[in-house]
């Protein structure tokens, strides 16, 4: 983490986040692990227009600790950072183009996207996909939990996105990077496309574990 004040960070994440139109309506959310708990959007607040001085609290369990009514989808949260311990920031959103890609049928389970450019393999890694379950339901929890240990970045199936990272940068750009190449992937449809070599991908993902 750097020096600065992880709820001034947060504000201004989702800022950019929601300006770049990822968090339509009241969609999204984020969070900062610090010393005592997890620091995250309140429910049913706006990406635009969040208040450093009016965020949520909650425990690695994703409980209610201090501040206004976390976000129900706090418990992602907290389970990210159960699986992570490297982690600090977790970001999810209802992008458009990532909530269209979980909506598609027969998406490969292990990775939704194909190696379209290195950029996605470095920034992003591989795209998990968890299954669907009702808003709220545990066993969404559990199935992040599980997936999380070997992730960063994961799809929740007629959902959205959601990905973690060591800084708030690194969160953003990996979010931003599923974004745009899940727009990329509906851009191409069904023309041939040169995808990148495994050997291409391995090498990549040597240089950028
Ligand atoms: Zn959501």
């Amino acid at each position: 983490m750097t020096d600065a004040d992880p709820r001034v960070e947060l504000v201004r994440v989702a800022r950019t986040l929601h300006e770049a139109g990822y968090s339509p309506g009241t969609s999204g959310n984020i969070s900062v692990r610090v010393d005592d708990g997890i620091i995250v959007s309140p429910t049913g607040a706006r990406f635009g227009s969040l208040d450093s001085a009016n965020l949520s609290v909650v425990d690695l369990d994703g409980l209610h600790v201090a501040g206004p009514k976390p976000t129900k989808e706090a418990l992602f949260h907290a389970a990210v950072y159960r699986a992570r311990p490297g982690d600090r920031v977790v970001i999810h959103l209802h992008s458009p183009y990532a909530s269209a890609l979980s909506c598609l049928a027969g998406l490969d389970p292990a990775d939704a996207l194909p190696a379209y450019t290195p950029y996605y393999i470095m920034r992003v890694g591989r795209l998990p996909v968890i299954d669907y379950f009702p808003p709220g339901d545990a066993s969404l929890a559990d199935a992040i939990e599980a997936t999380a240990v070997g992730s960063r970045a994961m799809l929740l199936a007629n959902h959205g996105s959601l990905v973690s990272g060591p800084t708030f940068d690194a969160a953003a750009a990996a979010a931003e990077e599923i974004e745009e190449t899940a727009r990329l992937h509906f851009t191409l449809g069904n023309r041939d496309v040169r995808l990148l070599s495994t050997s291409e991908v391995d090498e990549l993902r040597l240089r950028y574990p």
